[in-house]
């Protein structure tokens, strides 16, 4: 059975994601795609796609089964609760929303609903990187996680539109989201450090270094650079009770030449986590084909706003910012996620 697909947003990324869906993935086909920008959407839209004038009519229209979301974080919250209403499966590329207030209303419309509907675009959870450390700190032969370092190092980012909040309500949410997905553990407090500010970025403040104090005591210390020109640099080491382990270094080219030995970093998160983008669409297609989702949840991205608002708090009062999450809804359960992977499992 091929998944019925509307996207929403051809920007950067709705576009990376097109081609995925349309050239590298089977198991699905993108009928139709809206973006304000009508001529965008039009040439961005693969052949026999329609070009809906909006999102509410391509989340309402019969053709389509299944929504993705690459708009910007402000318009995600009427989106998703359009596809909500609709019944829909719906990935929704990060953040989540861009409050408390709407992460909850989102919440309340999937629990509403009676089960998942919404996946978020965290794909470090599907990078095998990231994974094989999980399966390493999880089988517990390093003893109890202690500490997490965690880097994320842009090349550059837009200048003029990429603000100084956004290292911490847009950048950050990556990190905090593996980590508690590493760790196993929710975060229960953020500080942030500003160090010496770089001078490659006017008056973006770069680089943030943040600590999140996980509720089980563990740290996280994550260095945010998103002006460090060489390239797109990701790096992961988590510190046990009886041995470290570390993301590797990404196998690439060696290269010898008057300059030296080197080796080509990633241009951009596009490159670095290209099979990653695919594994977590290859999740999500089998998921919504049942019409539910598995993988990281609303109450995810719930969680990654309530520490990103923290952040901006710990600034602001230069204090340790509390984050106090609600009870967690039966249908987010994690066993209930994995019960849904067991089956996928067992199907493919
Ligand atoms: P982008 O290049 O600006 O693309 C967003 C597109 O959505 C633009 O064409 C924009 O039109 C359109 N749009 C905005 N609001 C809309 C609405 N209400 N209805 C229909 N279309 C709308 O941004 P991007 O870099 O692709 O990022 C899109 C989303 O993906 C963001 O939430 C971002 O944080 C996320 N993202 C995730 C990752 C990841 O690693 N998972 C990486 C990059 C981006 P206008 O330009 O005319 O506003």
């Amino acid at each position: 059975m091929t998944l019925r697909v509307g996207l929403i947003g051809t920007g950067t990324i709705g576009r990376d994601h097109i081609r995925r869906l349309t050239h590298v993935l089977s198991g699905v086909e993108i009928v139709g795609v809206t973006d304000i920008d009508q001529a965008r959407a039009a040439a961005a839209a693969p052949a026999g796609a329609e070009v809906f004038a909006t999102p509410t009519a391509l989340i309402s229209s019969e053709k389509v089964q299944a929504v993705i979301i690459c708009s910007w974080g402000p318009a995600h919250e009427e989106q998703l609760l359009a596809c909500i209403a609709a019944g829909k499966p719906v990935f929704c590329e990060k953040p989540l929303v861009t409050s408390e207030a709407a992460a909850l209303r989102v919440m309340e419309a999937e629990v509403s609903f009676g089960s998942r509907l919404v996946q978020v675009g965290f794909m470090r959870r599907f990078d095998s990187d990231y994974r094989r450390l999980k399966a390493i700190i999880d089988c517990g032969e390093l003893g109890a996680p202690l500490l997490f370092h965690s880097v994320h190092r842009n090349a550059s980012v837009p200048e003029g539109l990429y603000t100084s909040e956004m290292p911490l309500n847009d950048t950050l949410v990556h990190d905090a989201d593996i980590s508690r997905w590493l760790l196993g553990d929710e975060i229960g407090g953020v500080e942030v450090r500003l160090p010496k500010q770089s001078r490659r970025g006017g008056d973006l403040r770069d680089p943030v270094v943040v600590l999140l104090h996980m509720v089980s005591g563990a740290l996280v210390n994550v260095e945010i650079s998103v002006n460090i020109a060489y390239g797109y640099d990701i790096r992961g080491e988590v510190s046990c009770e009886s041995g470290t382990a570390s993301l590797p270094l990404r196998p690439a080219t060696i290269i010898r030449d008057i300059h030296g030995v080197r080796q080509a970093v990633p241009a951009d998160w596009r490159e670095r986590f290209s099979d990653a983008y695919d594994q977590e669409f290859r999740e999500w297609i089998f998921a919504a084909g049942q019409g539910t989702a598995t993988g990281p949840s609303t109450w995810d991205g719930y969680a990654a706003t309530l520490v990103a608002d923290a952040a901006l708090w710990a600034v602001k009062n230069r204090s340790l910012e509390r984050v106090n999450m609600r009870d967690r809804p039966a249908i987010y359960a994690p066993e209930r996620d994995q019960l849904t992977q067991t089956s996928m499992k067992s199907a493919s």
